[in-house]
């Protein structure tokens, strides 16, 4: 039985063109899920989608959530929603060669993809391998370590 996946598109500026040519290439397969992007990613998705298929060759119940924008706190939105158990893979392609205004929140959503075991592909192949796995189309939980005694962890009390 096919099981529709929630997908996270997100790409650096200089990793836009190589997402796009991605979707593009894999869109009869990404239509069949739900998707969401960040803010700028999302929109270029979104027409090139447009662009690739004809009205009918995509499915009514397809949609494309828009996140903000990554500098704009779409990256922190995306990780919130992976601790809500609403992501279920992430496709990142960020730019390994230029320094961001929101380094900090893609550090963020990395570790938190970690966190959780989400799979996360940070480049074409492994987004390559990803796409074409068998559990794209099963139902599929991720095991996320046991972080109770994490959470029962003893606070000392600061002394006066
Ligand atoms: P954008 O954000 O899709 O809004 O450009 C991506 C990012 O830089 O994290």
């Amino acid at each position: 039985m096919k099981v529709p996946k929630n997908i996270a598109l997100v790409a650096h500026d200089n990793r836009k063109k190589d997402l796009i040519e991605w979707v593009e290439w894999n869109v009869h397969i990404l239509v069949g899920h739900t998707l969401t992007c960040t803010g700028t990613t999302g929109s270029l998705i979104e027409k090139a989608i447009q662009n690739k298929l004809a009205e009918d060759e995509i499915p009514e119940n397809f949609s494309i959530h828009k996140l903000r924008s990554g500098p704009l706190g779409g990256d922190q939105q995306l990780g919130a929603m992976i601790t809500e158990g609403k992501i279920d893979f992430v496709i990142f392609f960020w730019d390994p060669m230029e320094p961001h205004p929101h380094d900090v929140d893609v550090k963020a959503l990395l570790r938190i993809a970690v966190l959780y075991n989400i799979p996360i592909a940070c480049n074409r192949s492994t987004a390559d391998f990803m796409i074409s796995s068998p559990l794209l189309n099963e139902q599929y939980s991720p095991i996320v370590k046991d972080y109770s005694s994490y959470l029962q962890r003893e606070i000392g009390q600061e002394s006066r």
